[in-house]
C-alpha cells in the first residue's frame, strides 16, 4: 500500500536566511513521521535575494522539493494560493518560512486530525511574546472587529499554519476570488476545525515583511472581503446626520422667527460643514473600497505569474 502523502506549502519572500534551516527542520519531521510520504511546495513570491537560487538548488538535490517562482511579488495570499493549487498530497499543510510556525508541531497536528476524524487542524498562538505592543494591540482590535462585523469567526492569534484534508483544500481552491483573505476563506468553507495552541516563537532569522501599512491594508481587505457592515454603517451614519441637520434647521428657523436672533458664529458653521464633508468623504471611501474590489474581481486577472518552476501541472491562469 502506498503511503499517505503530505504536501507542505511554504510562501517565501526574501527568506534566504531561513530556507535552509526550514528545509532541515522539515526533513527532521519527515524522518520522524516515516509512515507518510512528503512533498514540499516552496513558493518564491518574487524575492529579490537568493531565495530562488537556494530553492532551485534544493530541488535539484531532493525530488521531494517542488518550487514555483513568481515574476514579481504578488503577496503572501497569492503565494499560498499558488502553493495549494500545486500541492498533490492527501493532506496539505501551510506554514511560514521563518519557523514561527514550528514544523515540529506537524506530528501532533496529524495525530489530532486522525484521532478526531476532522478535516482541519489549525494553530493559534496564545501569547504574542516578543512582538511590539502596538502591533499586538492593533491585531487584537482587528480580530474583535472582524468577529463583530462578519458572520465568520476568526480566532484571535490564528496563524496561517494548518493541516487540511484534500476535501477541504479542494473547497478552498474552489473559492477562486481574486481578493483573497485566507483566514476568512478557511473559516468560510466550513469543515470541522480543531485548534492547537502554542506559545509565540520569534522569527528564526531575517525580518518581518509586514510593515504597519501593509498590515493595515491586509486588515481592511479582510473586513471588506467578508463583511457588508461598513457599507451599512455608512448609510446609517448618513441617515442620522440628515435627521440631526433637519432638527438643527428647525431650531434655527424657530429661533429666527420667534426671537429674531441675528445670525452669529460662523466658526461653528465652518466646523459643521467640514464635519459633514468629512463624513461624506469617509462614506464614499467605504463605498470606493467595495467598488475597487469588484473592479479587480471583474477583470479576472491571474492571481500570480510563474516565471520558473519544476512543477509539471502548473495552473498558470489561476
Ligand atoms: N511572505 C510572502 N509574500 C509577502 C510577504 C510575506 O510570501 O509579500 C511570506 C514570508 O516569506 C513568510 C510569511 O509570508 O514565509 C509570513 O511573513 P512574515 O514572517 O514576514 O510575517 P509575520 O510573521 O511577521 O506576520
Ligand atoms: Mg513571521
Amino acid at each position: 500500500m502506498s503511503k499517505t502523502a503530505i504536501s507542505i506549502v511554504v510562501p517565501m519572500f526574501n527568506e534566504q536566511e531561513t530556507v535552509r534551516a526550514l528545509y532541515g527542520a522539515l526533513n527532521d519531521v519527515a524522518a520522524e513521521m516515516d509512515g507518510y510520504s512528503f512533498e514540499y511546495v516552496f513558493v518564491d513570491d518574487g524575492s529579490k535575494d537568493a531565495t530562488r537560487r537556494i530553492i532551485r538548488e534544493l530541488a535539484g538535490k531532493d525530488e521531494r522539493v517542488r518550487y514555483l517562482s513568481f515574476s514579481r511579488n504578488f503577496g503572501k495570499e497569492a503565494a499560498l494560493y499558488a502553493g495549494l493549487c500545486n500541492a498533490g498530497g492527501d493532506y496539505v499543510a501551510t506554514m511560514d518560512a521563518d519557523m514561527q510556525d514550528p514544523p515540529s508541531l506537524l506530528p501532533r497536528m496529524m495525530a489530532l486530525l486522525e484521532a478526531e476524524d476532522c478535516d482541519n487542524v489549525a494553530t493559534r498562538r496564545v501569547t504574542r511574546k516578543g512582538e511590539p505592543k502596538v502591533r499586538s494591540f492593533c491585531a487584537r482590535l482587528f480580530y474583535k472587529l472582524m468577529r463583530r462585523m462578519s458572520e465568520i469567526d476568526i480566532a484571535d492569534g490564528a496563524r496561517d499554519y494548518r493541516l487540511m484534508s484534500r476535501a477541504m483544500v479542494d473547497s478552498v481552491l474552489a473559492v477562486s476570488e481574486y481578493n483573497r483573505f485566507s483566514k476568512g476563506i478557511f473559516a468560510w468553507v466550513g469543515y470541522e476545525t480543531r485548534w492547537l495552541e502554542f506559545e509565540n516563537v520569534e522569527r528564526a532569522a531575517g525580518e518581518t515583511k509586514w510593515g504597519f501599512w501593509k498590515l493595515f491594508r491586509y486588515s481592511v481587505d479582510g473586513i471588506v472581503n467578508f463583511s457588508n457592515t461598513p457599507i451599512r454603517l455608512s448609510s446609517y451614519l448618513g441617515l442620522i446626520l440628515t435627521a440631526v441637520s433637519f432638527a438643527a434647521i428647525l431650531v434655527e428657523v424657530i429661533r429666527a422667527l420667534v426671537f429674531s436672533d441675528p445670525v452669529a458664529g460662523w466658526p461653528s458653521l465652518v466646523c459643521i460643514i467640514t464635519f459633514i464633508g468629512g463624513i461624506q468623504l469617509f462614506c464614499m471611501g467605504i463605498m470606493g473600497q467595495y467598488i475597487s474590489k469588484t473592479y479587480m474581481e471583474v477583470k479576472r486577472r491571474p492571481h500570480y505569474i510563474v516565471k520558473e518552476t519544476n512543477c509539471v501541472d502548473v495552473r498558470l491562469n489561476n
